[in-house]
């Protein structure tokens, strides 16, 4: 037996305490990526269930599944696309759909026309993520959608941050460089709508930076990079069992480059879940800059000196894995605690890496 455990009333508190931070500031649940790996409807449905019924997504094939479920929920779909045959199936499924720039307003605009409506957007600002959306400077071009394109209804413009979970000074720029825009368009006369900026990290570290609605996605599962959690609980977990148990004798090692050999007798407890499916999987360095990155060597040295334990639950026990995890196997020893083929494993995994296992909510 081996599943993805998602362990609803944790989310449920997640969610209740999300919206109690929020209060009355609407929330956009961001469910790109499967939601996030633990599932676009079951995850959905219990937001619904807890308050939260606005969607953001990323794929057509996300907001056509939320649309099944929900005929009334506003459904955002973040990523910009002028593509003619997208434009027309999410305008088909009433979602919003993201300006990103000025070419893509002049393609909605124009297909909205043709079919006799005003398509909803929000408007995407670049104040440095470098993806979606309109320069700050470009102010003037962005005024003139307002003006012109009559057949968009703007009810709302956005930016994303960049480095949230770590910089809260670039985070900062970010956010004056939106507000700046922001009082720009209302002195010109155009009305913005509902102004959004705040990802989960931002939401928990600058409350100041709420505005009119935020868009969460990792703190519902309760993963923040950082301390201030707003005692969120960390949502899921792999488990697995024991599938078999032996003792080795002192020398003989364990795994791929026999990356562990017993200084004594050793009892080891062979599991089933590995890199593949998640486990002990490499998190991304290029998520950084090269000052980041230097920081990585030295940890990665220290770890090569000083290796890092890593740790399963067996039985409610702590244990530690022994080698290095395969691709669908660990082991772990079990020499000091009590334990037998079939007892149940508990292993840390984040659900975005998760491949191979059932999601099972409890
Ligand atoms: C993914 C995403 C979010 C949510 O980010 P979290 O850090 O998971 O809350 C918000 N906005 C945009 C544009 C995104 O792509």
């Amino acid at each position: 037996m081996k599943a993805y455990v998602v362990e609803r009333e944790a989310l449920v508190h997640n969610i209740q305490a999300l919206r109690a931070f929020a209060g009355p500031v609407p929330i956009w649940a961001v469910l790109k990526g499967n939601g996030y790996g633990i599932g676009l409807v079951p995850f959905s449905r219990i937001l619904r269930e807890n308050g939260i019924d606005r969607f953001a997504v990323t794929e057509l094939k996300e907001a056509e599944t939320l649309r099944e479920n929900y005929p009334d929920a506003p459904i955002l779909m973040m990523r910009s696309t002028a593509d003619p045959g997208e434009i027309n199936e999410l305008l088909d499924l009433g979602v919003i759909l993201t300006v990103g720039c000025y070419e893509t307003a002049v393609a909605i605009n124009g297909i909205a026309a043709e079919r006799a409506m005003v398509a909803e957007v929000h408007i995407a600002v670049d104040t440095g993520m470098g993806r979606y959306g309109f320069l700050p400077e470009d102010v003037d071009k962005l005024i003139s959608v307002y003006e012109y394109m009559k057949n968009l209804r703007i009810s709302g413009i956005f930016t994303h941050f960049h480095s949230a979970f770590s910089n809260e000074k670039a985070t900062r720029q970010q956010f004056e460089l939106f507000t700046a825009l922001l009082e720009k368009l209302r002195a010109a006369g155009c009305e913005p709508g509902m102004a959004h900026c705040c990802n989960s990290h931002a939401f928990v570290r600058h409350p100041e930076m709420h505005l009119d609605g935020v868009r969460i996605g990792s703190a519902f599962l309760g993963r923040l990079a950082f301390k201030e959690k707003l005692g969120l609980k960390r949502v899921g977990y792999a488990e697995c069992t024991v599938e078999e148990l032996r003792w080795i004798p002192k020398g003989h090692t364990v795994g791929y480059a026999a990356g562990f050999k017993a200084r004594q007798q050793t009892r080891i407890a062979v599991i089933g879940v590995g890199y593949y499916n998640g486990f002990a999987a490499q998190r991304e360095n290029d998520l950084f800059r090269f000052r980041d990155s230097l920081m990585g060597i030295l940890h990665h040295l220290k770890n090569i000196f000083f290796p890092r334990k890593i740790i399963v639950s067996v039985n409610g026990h702590k244990c530690r894995i022994l080698g290095h995890v395969g691709m669908v196997h660990a082991v772990v020893d079990v020499t000091d605690i009590e334990c037998a083929v079939g007892d149940k494993v508990v292993v840390q995994v984040n659900p975005l890496n998760v491949k191979g296992l059932r999601v099972q909510y409890r």
